[in-house]
């Protein structure tokens, strides 16, 4: 029984998320203590509860402590079931963070998966569905995964009724990623998704982000959504020769919409003024799937807490190290496989 304590470094969901999606690829069973411990809101939401109802459902779990608000987890997993999935939030909170806790596990079934999850689809401290369809799922086709994400409903907070739709392929073994540079610039384009607001507030964000980063406006496009509620997403691409990074502002009442896309560009600058390949969301939402494949290395511009936290949980499951490396311009994070198993990794 691997032992984690949720409160470790920024001590948020995704180290429970981390853990879920271990824990059923290597049939190492955890007890987790102090969940959340460093949130405002501590313990398991209803994106937490979700998820880990979900991994339970996906590798038949015995499992103690899935209630809202409960600070502790036990988690034993069984072999992991492909199948047709469904998984309701009930709220806005984020299906794609549910979605990060089950898709390893999915990857390693034994036949094609299909999983609908409701709730949010474009939620602050969540990568938004375009992220994963834009940024993340490319990349692990690289590492030899195929999985397709749709996006069959927009869900905003407080609102959510959101919908995706995964369909995720079995695969055998990931492939190392190295990805050091992100080569040459092949295109860029901003995109505001709005949802029952006036389109003023979208046109203003685009011209906004056309003064500060040059944007044409052939770049720009405004993408008029149904959703339950209201919502505005801001967001921005970057398309590289090896990858793309993704770069989001939300839209908030009390909040202009040349703020939120003045904010967004100066991400997305200081980001540009680096050397790194991928940004800090991709970044820890890459380490996983990179000690999975049993090494890769990978550049990026912030180290940041989720990083850190997630490589302290990954290194207890699995038989890999990771170094962090500042350089000049960026971060050079490598995984090395432990050939000599230090760590009851099962891979
Ligand atoms: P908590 O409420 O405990 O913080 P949480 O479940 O909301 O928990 P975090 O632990 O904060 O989750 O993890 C958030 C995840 O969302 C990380 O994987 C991070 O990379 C991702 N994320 C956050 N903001 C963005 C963004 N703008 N674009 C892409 N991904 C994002």
């Amino acid at each position: 029984m691997i032992t984690i304590d949720g409160s470790y470094g920024e001590g948020g969901g995704q180290m429970l998320r981390s853990a879920l999606a271990l824990s059923m690829v290597t049939g190492q069973a955890f007890t987790m203590h102090s969940i959340r411990a460093k949130r405002s809101k501590k313990g398991l939401l209803r994106q937490h509860l979700t998820a880990v109802k979900a991994a339970q459902q996906i590798c038949s779990a015995e499992v103690t402590g899935a209630e809202l608000n409960s600070l502790q987890l036990t988690f034993i997993p069984q072999a992991i079931k492909h199948g047709n999935y469904k998984f309701e939030i009930g709220t806005a909170g984020s299906t794609t963070l549910v979605l990060q806790a089950i898709l390893p596990a999915l990857l390693f079934a034994d036949d094609i998966s299909t999983v609908t999850i409701t709730g949010g689809t474009h939620n602050q401290s969540a990568p938004p569905a375009d992220f994963l369809q834009l940024a993340f799922l490319p990349q692990l086709t690289k590492m030899g995964a195929n999985v397709e994400l749709n996006i069959r409903r927009h869900g905003f907070f407080p609102a959510g009724g959101g919908e995706i739709n995964v369909t995720v392929h079995p695969c055998k073994q990931l492939k190392p990623l190295v990805l050091i540079e992100r080569g040459q610039e092949q295109q860029r384009f901003a995109t505001s998704v709005i949802s029952n607001l006036p389109s003023h507030i979208a046109e203003r964000e685009l011209a906004s982000l056309q003064t500060k980063l040059g944007l044409t406006a052939e770049q720009c496009r405004i993408q008029a959504v149904r959703a339950l509620g209201n919502g505005n997403v801001l967001l921005l691409a970057f398309a590289d020769e090896h990858v793309t990074n993704v770069f989001t502002g939300f839209g908030e009442y009390g909040v202009s919409a040349e703020k939120v896309a003045t904010l967004l560009a100066k991400e997305a600058k200081h980001f540009l003024s680096s050397s790194a390949a991928v940004d800090e969301y991709l970044a820890d939402q890459l380490l996983l799937p990179m000690a999975l494949a049993k090494g890769g290395s990978f550049t990026t511009n912030i180290l940041s807490d989720h990083c850190v936290s997630n490589i302290h949980v990954i290194e207890k499951f699995l038989a890999v190290k990771f170094n962090c490396q500042s350089q000049s311009n960026n971060v050079l994070i490598e995984c090395i496989y432990q050939d000599l198993a230090i760590s009851p990794a099962i891979i």
